[in-house]
């Protein structure tokens, strides 16, 4: 194995190579979840778009109040309605009242709300005529919501790279856009090499391993908002893995697991070398994750020369798709942190999102030993503390324990060095997810 890259190095690398961003199309909102808005939203409107009631009860004028209590109220009589949608016909005069719902218009002459519990009145009804008792005195502007309080008309409300989540929709639908215009979905293949992987639903035989990289990689591939065309399972025979990676590359982004080392039986590097993929690096100073493969097809926009199975040339063709390809450890934990670290990334970047990793400082609850070559990426929980968060390892560390990544919040990076990360001392952590307050 060559010089192992460091960390940063790699991902320098990987994002080296995804520089252009993937063209925007139009996307239904209620598809749009997890997409990455791919230009700057304006709002043509204001929103709320009219002054309108923050309460139920009645719109008046404010000095039609004046002096009003609970022993002298204020005598409105009813002039009509503001229902939410439905405003009222014609101006409120002096001494007069509208109902008015939650949302309702404001009706041009009133400027105050009083709020119904604030009133008394014969019956429910909103007929003109009757009449209201004001029991409160009431100030301008009571109780109105002014239209453009949320947002102005011509504020940009989100830039180019935001993730929709559930805010980023919901005030997409406030200033009426229905097909946000987002980053198309990079399309992953991801296959796992292995003749000893069995699906889940496979009997156990001896020398079995089940295949858990094919559920865990897909589902961090979808959450990086990739859309996975194919998962295969691909034994470990030279052949087979060539025209594995001849198809896998037809996707943006190619990722195997296992058969990346230098074992015999280990044919993904040069299955990838064979279908005209150069390799921009193997080994990562980093544990767990050693072995991680990256290459890129060769001639951008060609597939460059790639041969048969039986060895024979194939001429050229125009490349439909990005041709990343990266090469992650066949170890269940090592595959999910070298996803996490380096392929990751690149998928939000090539939506135009913002690549990096959200990273805080955290304290280490246990000694960890330090690696004299490598970073460890140790998965831990965090909790809060009057200090900020404390990292706790999650149990054994070792790369084939995936149950290590349950319960994980966060990476806790232990840099390469020779006396241990002592407990108490504070380093750096990539955050995986918000932790469960309990
Ligand atoms: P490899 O990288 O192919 O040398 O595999 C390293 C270790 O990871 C071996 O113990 C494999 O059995 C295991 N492994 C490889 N691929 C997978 C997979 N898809 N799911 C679970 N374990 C795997
Ligand atoms: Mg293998």
């Amino acid at each position: 194995m060559p010089e192992l890259l460091s960390v940063a190095d790699a991902r320098a690398a990987v994002m080296a190579e995804v520089s252009s961003k993937l063209a925007a199309e139009p996307v239904a909102l209620d598809q749009a979840f997890g997409r990455v808005l791919a230009v700057d939203a304006v709002s043509a409107e204001d929103v709320p778009g009219w002054d309108n009631s923050a309460m139920d009860g009645f719109a008046v004028r404010a000095a039609d109040t004046a002096g009003a209590s609970a022993d002298a109220p204020a005598l409105l009589r009813l002039a009509g309605e503001s229902r939410a949608g439905e405003p009222a016909a014609g101006a409120l005069a002096a001494g007069k009242a509208f109902h008015i719902s939650t949302g309702g218009v404001v009706p041009e002459g009133a400027d105050a709300v009083v709020r119904v519990e604030d009133t008394d009145q014969e019956g429910k009804g909103s007929e003109a005529g009757s009449e209201v008792a004001i029991r409160v005195e009431v100030s301008d502007g009571r109780d109105i919501r002014r239209a453009g309080d949320d947002i102005r008309s011509g504020d940009r409300v989100l830039s180019a790279g935001a993730v929709l989540g559930s805010a980023e929709l919901g005030v997409l639908a406030s200033i009426g856009v229905a097909e946000p215009e987002c980053a198309r979905r990079p399309t992953v293949a991801v296959v796992c090499t292995g003749d000893e992987l069995l699906d889940p639903s496979e009997p156990m035989r001896p020398g079995g391993v089940r295949n858990s990289n094919a559920y865990t990689l897909p589902a961090l591939a979808r959450l990086a908002g990739a859309d996975v065309i194919s998962v295969e399972r691909c034994p470990d025979d030279a052949g087979a893995t060539l025209a594995a990676a001849t198809r896998a590359i037809e996707a943006d982004v190619a990722i195997f697991c296992g058969g990346v080392s230098v074992g015999v039986h280990d044919h993904v590097k040069d299955a990838f070398s064979a279908a005209g993929i150069e390799e921009r690096f193997w080994g990562v100073a980093l544990r767990p994750g050693k072995p991680t493969w990256f290459g890129v097809r060769a001639h951008a926009g060609v597939v460059a020369e790639t041969r048969d199975m039986r060895g024979n040339q194939q001429p050229p063709e125009p490349a439909s798709s990005l041709g990343l390809a990266f090469g992650l450890p066949g170890n269940p934990v090592s595959a999910v942190v070298t996803f996490i670290l380096f392929v990751r990334p690149a998928l939000r970047a090539l939506q135009g999102a913002e690549p990096g990793l959200d990273t805080v400082e955290v304290t280490l609850a246990d000694e960890v030993p330090r690696m004299a070559k490598r970073d460890q990426a140790v998965r831990c929980s965090l909790s809060q503390t009057a200090e900020g968060w404390l990292a706790t390892p999650t149990g054994p560390q070792s790369s084939h324990i995936l149950t290590s990544m349950l319960g994980a919040d966060a990476l806790t990076v232990i840099e390469a060095g020779t006396e241990p990360a002592r407990a108490g001392s504070v380093v750096r952590a990539e955050v995986l997810r918000v932790p469960s307050v309990t």
